[in-house]
C-alpha cells in the first residue's frame, strides 16, 4: 500500500472509530454464575445498596450525600457495639476537618471515629480505617450513558461495609487487651485528607497505634480467591501475623505486581506509613489482576461504579480474615510489638 492509500485507510478508519464510539455497544461483562448468598453477603449487600443508592448523590464531602453517609454509619457502628472514639465530647463520633480544595474553596468534612475499648489501652491500639467519600457529581466523575451520579459502589461503599460487619463480630467477641479504633476517612478521593487528619490530630498519640488496616475497593472477585497485601514500612512484625492468619484462615496470599503496587501510595494506608505507623491493606480485589485491570478501565470513577456490579464473595471471606487478624493485633501476646513508649513490666 502506497503512502496515499495508507492515510486514506487511516482517515476512513479514524473515521469509522469515532462511529464505533458515539454507539459502540459495552464489551460483554463477565456472568458469574449464580449462588446463594450467605447471611453475611446479604449483609454485605444491604450496605452497599443503601450507600450507593442515588439517594447518597455519590457521597461527595461537604454535600446532603455527606450528612445521610454520616448517619448511616454511625447508627450502623453504634448498633455494632461501638462507642465515639473521638475522646471529644463536642464532637462525639465526628470529627469535623477542613481542606482546600478546587479554586482554593474551603471544603468543610469529617471523618468518622469509633472505638471498642480494650482492657489494657497502655498496650497501644489498633486502627481499621475505610474512606466514606466518593466523588458524587464532581468534576472527576466520569459520566456513563447519561448517568451523572459516580455512587462509588466498589470505591469505597464495599470496604465500608466490610468495616460495619467487622465490627460487629469484633464488639460480639471477647474484650480485646488494646483499644480497636475505627475511622471511616473523608477527602480520600482529594488525596487522603481525612486520613492525615487522624495523623495530625489523633484521638490518642499516634505512636500507640501498633496496626494500620485499611480497607479500600473491595467487592469484586467471587468467594476463596487469594489476597495481596500492600505494606509500608516498619511492618515486619505485622507481615509475619498477617502470614500466619492467612494460613490459619485459609487465606492465598499471591505477591504484589505492579498494578497493585502503584495504588499503595493512593491510598489511606499511606497517611500512616509516612507518620511511622505500621500500615498495611490486605485485599483480594487488588489481587485479582484479570478483574482489578477490568475494573480500572471499565468503572474506575465512572457512574458505572454502582452496586449492580458488585461481586461479595471475597469480601465477606475478608472479613473473617480481618476479624482474625485484628484480634490478634489486638493482643500484646500475639503482637508483642511493643508501642513506643514505655511498659511496666508488672503490666499484665
Ligand atoms: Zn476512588
Amino acid at each position: 500500500m502506497g503512502v496515499r492509500g495508507f492515510l486514506r485507510a487511516m482517515a476512513v478508519g479514524a473515521f469509522a472509530l469515532l462511529a464505533a464510539c458515539a454507539h459502540a455497544p459495552e464489551p460483554p461483562r463477565e456472568v458469574l454464575p449464580a449462588r446463594e448468598l450467605s447471611p453475611l453477603e446479604q449483609a454485605l449487600h444491604t450496605h452497599v445498596a443503601e450507600l450507593a443508592s442515588d439517594r447518597y448523590g455519590g457521597r461527595e464531602v461537604g454535600t446532603e450525600g455527606e450528612a445521610l453517609t454520616l448517619d448511616y454509619l454511625q447508627a450502623q457502628l453504634e448498633a455494632a457495639g461501638l462507642e465515639s472514639g473521638t475522646h471529644d465530647p463536642g464532637h462525639d463520633w465526628r470529627k469535623p476537618f477542613s481542606f482546600e480544595g478546587r479554586r482554593k474553596k474551603t471544603v468543610q468534612t469529617h471523618n468518622i471515629i469509633g472505638r471498642l475499648p480494650g482492657t489494657g489501652p497502655r498496650f497501644g491500639a489498633v486502627l481499621l480505617v475505610a474512606h466514606w467519600d466518593h466523588l458524587g457529581q464532581g468534576r472527576e466523575c466520569r459520566r456513563h450513558r447519561g448517568d451523572r451520579i459516580c455512587n462509588g459502589a466498589i470505591d469505597n461503599a464495599s470496604g465500608l461495609a466490610m468495616m460495619i460487619e467487622i465490627a460487629r463480630q469484633l464488639a460480639k467477641g471477647p474484650r480485646p487487651v488494646r483499644d480497636i479504633y475505627f475511622l471511616a476517612s473523608g477527602g480520600e478521593e482529594a488525596g487522603l485528607k481525612g486520613a492525615y487528619d487522624f495523623t495530625a490530630d489523633p484521638p490518642v498519640p499516634l505512636d500507640k497505634f501498633v496496626a494500620v488496616f485499611n480497607l479500600d475497593t473491595e467487592g469484586l472477585s467471587p468467594p476463596s480467591s487469594p489476597a495481596v497485601v500492600l505494606a509500608g514500612p516498619r511492618t515486619e512484625g505485622l507481615m509475619e501475623l498477617i502470614d500466619k492468619t492467612a494460613n490459619d484462615t485459609g487465606v492465598t496470599l499471591v505477591a504484589p505486581n505492579e498494578r497493585n503496587l502503584a495504588f499503595l501510595k493512593r491510598q489511606d494506608g499511606w497517611a500512616f506509613a509516612v507518620n511511622d505507623v505500621p500500615a498495611v491493606i490486605v485485599s483480594a480485589a487488588f489481587a485479582d489482576d484479570a478483574r482489578f485491570a477490568a475494573f480500572l478501565d471499565r468503572d474506575y470513577h465512572r457512574a458505572s461504579d454502582g452496586v449492580e456490579h458488585v461481586e461479595l464473595g471475597a469480601a465477606a471471606d475478608m472479613v473473617a480474615f480481618h476479624v482474625a487478624l485484628i484480634t490478634r493485633a489486638a493482643s500484646p501476646a500475639t503482637l508483642p510489638q511493643a508501642p513506643r513508649d514505655e511498659i511496666s513490666a508488672n503490666d499484665p
